[in-house]
């Protein structure tokens, strides 16, 4: 079991941001790892799901923002998180 945290890529100003969410998972990847290539085909869990679907802060610029995009979402191990 490792705990992960979301990232996901900003459509505003490009950079990674953190979602402020946090999953535990049975058999993830070692590394930061993109969702679409996790759970290719496969449902995503309901508390990545809802991650996506949150819209959040850009803290660059302000704006409002959300990721749909499984290619632009990641989760990055918590022991990797600095
Ligand atoms: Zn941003």
């Amino acid at each position: 079991m490792a705990t992960y945290s979301i990232h996901f890529l900003c459509n505003e100003c490009g950079q990674e941001h953190q979602v402020g969410t946090c999953i535990t998972l049975e058999a993830g990847p070692e590394d930061k790892a993109s969702v679409s290539d996790i759970y290719h085909g496969r449902d995503l869990p309901l508390q990545i799901a809802t991650a996506k679907s949150n819209i959040t802060w850009c803290p660059k610029t302000c704006m409002l923002t959300s990721q749909e995009d499984n290619d632009r979402v990641f989760l990055v191990p918590m022991a990797n998180v600095k």
